[in-house]
């Protein structure tokens, strides 16, 4: 069977880490599958829906890796879900109901006070057509329900196993609303239908969605497609990431500067069985990755582990890996200073530091937390006195700083730091071994000379 999997986001606010993670799930599935990934936009909302998020979402995904094998859109479907709907109401499954959201809510409270669960009671079932048509002549448009069944709906979840939902405890669900625009419970069914989905792998949160739709799928005369739900995403706290947390949309992580394979990794990875690792490019994932791998708990998503996982994704790249991005960020200081700084980049950005402290004239400012006193700027001057002569290689640090150890008695940190914060400006970096020979002979002696002053 070839597979076919589909992401489908409501194009109302841009992607977050959480939706990635399901983006992502899709995507590696049909790579690993050879099968097809759709991307679907749920644009039925036409109230909250957004072009510029159609857009954004595109573009997220794009920056993630994910290239889908088609796109469609819910809205250029109109004409299929009125079909679909119509096989419902002509198989007496789709009911036509009246009551106001008030009203609805009385009954409700009813209920709980007989400590009855709030589960719509289908008192619409016992209308007539004539008091449907004296409803309508007070102006009430219907709303259309589903009539569920009432046995139990059960599935063998491709992440939780054997599945059950208790079908008298849900209320019919609203298909159609009364202004007549559908929801995407009904249909997110007519396209999985007719764009023969064979895996439906999104978020836990979609459990309950998952008995009633697949009594949807069963009303239209069609088997249900394989299930699967992942965990979800929390914060630190324990809290579910929501679409309002900026910070960990997918675009304020690329505008924070984070590698688009860290945060693809870790979306991927964490809350599962599998280390949490960098990758050169995401479809290396679609190896290891296996939907019995995604545990039952939820995926505590800590921003210190995307740090990591992006710090070592940057210490993965040879020169010849970033060379063109570096240029484009002006920081192409060449092979030599990628070599010496690349493993204490925690950004990629960070590079465009060490190319302009290392190849710029200017004398770079102390760190604010640090003060020369009296004796360092002594120092300072000795060491300038001290300057060995050119050509300076990998070890003329190490002769240098061994010379003023003697002459001055100074060792350690005492020894170090003020070379370090006069010469570079940060009190740590990478080794000052590697980078004296490519600050030179005469930025260096600028710099001690100003610090010293
Ligand atoms: N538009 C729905 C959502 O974003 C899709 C759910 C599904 O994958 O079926 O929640």
């Amino acid at each position: 069977m070839s597979v076919t999997v589909r992401f489908a986001p409501s194009p109302t606010g841009r992607l977050h880490i959480g939706n990635a993670r399901t983006a992502l799930i899709n995507w590696l599935y049909a790579k690993a599958n050879g099968g097809r990934f759709i991307l679907r936009f749920d644009d039925t909302d036409t109230e909250r829906s957004r072009e510029e998020y159609v857009e954004a979402i595109r573009a997220d995904l794009a920056w993630l890796g994910i290239v889908p094998d088609e796109e469609a859109r819910q809205t250029h479907r109109l004409s299929r879900y009125d079909e679909a709907a119509e096989k419902l109401k002509k198989a007496a499954r789709l009911y036509p109901a009246y009551e106001t959201a008030e009203e609805l809510e009385r009954k409700r409270m009813r209920q709980r006070a007989r400590r009855l669960p709030p589960v719509y009671d289908r008192a619409a079932l016992q209308l007539s057509d004539e008091d449907k048509a004296a409803l309508e002549a007070e102006g009430r448009q219907p709303h259309w329900r589903f009539l569920l069944e009432s046995e139990p709906v059960a599935w063998e979840d491709g992440v939780r196993g054997h599945q059950t939902i208790d079908m008298s405890s849900l209320s019919d669900p609203v298909l159609i609303r009364e202004n007549g625009t559908f929801l995407y419970t009904f249909t997110s069914i007519v396209d999985d239908i007719d764009m023969g989905v064979t895996h439906i792998i999104r978020g836990e949160d979609h459990v309950t969605n998952t008995g009633v739709q697949i009594g949807i799928f069963r009303a239209l005369g069609v088997e249900a497609p394989r299930f699967a739900h992942h965990n979800l995403l929390v914060d630190a706290k324990g809290e579910a990431l929501s679409k309002r947390l900026g910070s960990l949309s997918i675009q304020g992580l690329r505008e924070a500067g984070y590698e688009p394979q860290a945060v693809a990794a870790l979306a991927v990875l964490i809350g599962t069985s599998l280390p949490v690792e960098p990758v050169r490019d995401i479809s290396e994932l679609a190896e290891h990755f296996d939907l019995s791998a995604i545990s039952r708990s939820p995926a505590r998503f800590d921003p210190a582990e995307l740090d990591g996982l992006n710090a070592r994704t940057v210490h993965g790249y040879s020169y010849r890996d970033v060379m063109g991005r570096l240029a484009v960020m002006g920081a192409d200081g060449g092979e030599t200073l990628w070599d010496a700084v690349s493993q204490n980049l925690g950004k990629l950005g960070d590079a465009g530091y060490w190319c302009a402290t290392v190849t710029g004239t200017d004398i770079p400012p102390l760190p604010e937390d640090i003060d020369l006193t009296g004796d360092d700027r002594t120092y300072l001057k000795a060491a300038l006195a001290a300057l060995p002569p050119e050509p300076w290689d990998g070890e003329t640090w190490k002769a240098w700083t061994d010379g003023l150890k003697q002459a001055t008695g100074r060792k350690g940190r005492g020894l170090f730091m003020p070379l370090r914060v006069a010469l570079t400006g940060r009190s740590s970096g990478p080794e000052m071994a590697a980078l004296l020979p490519l600050i030179g002979n005469s930025r260096t002696a600028d710099r001690l000379r100003a610090h010293a002053a």
